[in-house]
């Protein structure tokens, strides 16, 4: 065992945090003190308090950024003053926003000539209200001029995230989500029509579904809904959600047409936070044409000097974050992208691979098409006194690492899922790790089990 040698001169340095004024005592947590405490006695007893929380590097259910350059916290601490929406007295910050503005609008092909317009948002959720209401206005206004009812607009969608439940709570739009079918994994376009009529205001599909890292058939959802059309006269408007596979798709499957290509497609939402690689706190809502965004949203604030038009749900927001995914944008590039999304996606492969070797596992998501995301489940049902996924999940818990369990989305809840999200700093090197704890976690699962089993009825004393 190692022998650790006391430093007498360290313990008693006049300068130990914990022998300063205001640390030798319990503090008030609920309660602001009475009196101030020296900066560095402070920022250490809330590095004590955030020490408890998990790793983020080894927190596997995000979808968000938990690896960053040096340089971003730099740009970070350098814009720690920046409020975004004072757009005169910051119209640098401004204007590196608009120019992500341009470089997505670009990513997700937006037809040449095009007039289209986008926004910075705090997140993907932040995007969605704001995709919703312009769908939601609009709906409105055909609805109005044909001289009918403002009546239950709802939205049509597969397994969303919960911001669009949100959405329809906080808006009063009905959400109608379309159950799975037992073989898949994501809305089927063939199942749109029976839920879609004159009050739909948009379908929603999801590029990245949140549970298993699929992609739902845009295309096909758009061609559908062309069909639709020319069926019935409804003119359906799509959205996509690509929180995270707005970040994925261009990189990685840049031939699959599931963006502004799509005549349907109206706009598109995005978190710059996750596969964006942008510290927390961005997203962006671009749309297809400056006539997809009803003027009655935008709002044009003059006291602040100039006036830039916004659309935005917060008012004060920190710059940042947007001028970090700017950088990262620049740094990258196309190719810096895709080769950091391909190391994800070959990580991702290699962890599938590995999982459905192990034995008790089947593979749902492989994480090789798609997001660079893992998602499994037991091949078999547990037994009434065997290990579950949960039991898996509680003892690599005790290595540090997260992975969710969670039942998939309706109608498909029986089955119970295990998910890995394999982004940026998830190395596969840390897929290796995680591999060789997952099998000690199994042997002793068994081990636990079969001694249960050995207990099971019919053993008396
Ligand atoms: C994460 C996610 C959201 C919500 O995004 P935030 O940036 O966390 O607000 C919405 N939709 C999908 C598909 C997501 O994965």
């Amino acid at each position: 065992m190692a022998l650790h040698e006391v430093d007498g001169d360290r313990r008693n340095a006049p300068d130990d945090l914990y022998a300063l004024n205001g640390t030798g005592s319990a503090l008030p947590r609920y309660r602001i003190p009475d009196g101030p405490m020296p900066a560095r006695a402070a920022v250490r007893l809330v590095q004590d308090e955030l020490a408890l929380d998990g790793n983020s590097r080894q927190n596997l259910a995000t979808f968000c950024t938990t690896w960053s350059e040096p340089e971003v916290r730099t740009i970070m601490a350098d814009t720690l003053d920046k409020n975004l929406v004072d757009k005169d007295e910051y119209p640098q910050t401004a204007e590196l926003e608009s120019r992500c503005v341009h470089i997505l609008a670009d990513l997700w092909n937006a037809p040449d000539g095009s007039r289209a317009v986008g926004c910075s948002t705090t997140g993907s959720s932040e995007a969605a209200m704001l995709s919703g209401l312009a769908l939601q206005r609009r709906w409105r206004a055909r609805r109005r001029a044909a001289g009918k009812s403002l009546d239950r607009p709802n939205l049509v969608c597969g397994p969303v995230q919960v911001c669009w439940e949100k959405f329809g709570r906080y808006f009063d739009v009905e959400l109608r989500q379309i159950p799975l079918l037992k073989d898949s994994l994501t809305l089927r376009p063939e199942q749109l029509a029976d839920y879609c009529d004159e009050n739909t205001i948009a379908v929603v599909t999801t590029l990245g579904v949140t549970f298993t890292g699929d992609y739902e058939p845009v295309a096909a959802a758009a061609r559908t809904l062309d069909a639709l059309q020319a069926d019935t006269g409804l003119d359906i408007p799509l959205h996509v959600d690509a929180a995270s596979g707005g970040f994925v798709a261009p990189f990685l499957q840049p031939d699959l047409v599931w963006d502004f290509r799509l005549e349907r497609v109206k706009s598109i939402n995005a978190s710059g936070h996750k596969f964006g690689l942008a510290p927390l706190g961005v997203g962006w809502a671009i749309w297809r044409d400056a006539e997809e965004l009803p003027d009655e949203l935008v709002f044009h604030v003059d006291y602040l000097g100039g006036d830039m038009p916004t659309f935005a749900l917060n008012f004060s927001r920190p710059g940042g974050e947007v001028v970090a995914q700017y950088y990262n944008l620049l740094r990258l590039g196309r190719d810096g992208y895709a080769a950091v999304q391909r190391a994800c996606a070959q990580a991702a492969g290699r962890l599938a691979d590995a999982v459905a070797e192990l034995g008790p596992f089947t593979v749902l998501h492989d994480g090789k098409s798609a997001l660079p995301v893992v998602c499994w489940t037991l091949a078999e049902p547990p037994a009434p006194d065997g290990w579950t996924l949960y039991d898996l999940s509680e003892r690599l818990r005790m290595r540090g690492w997260q992975v969710p369990t969670y039942p998939l989305p309706a109608d498909r809840q029986d089955v119970v899922v295990q998910r890995v999200v394999v982004r940026h700093g998830v190395t596969r090197d840390l897929v290796e790790l995680l591999l060789s704890d997952i099998r000690t976690a199994l042997a002793e699962l068994e081990r636990q089990h079969v001694g249960v089993a050995e207990q099971s009825p019919g053993f008396h004393h």
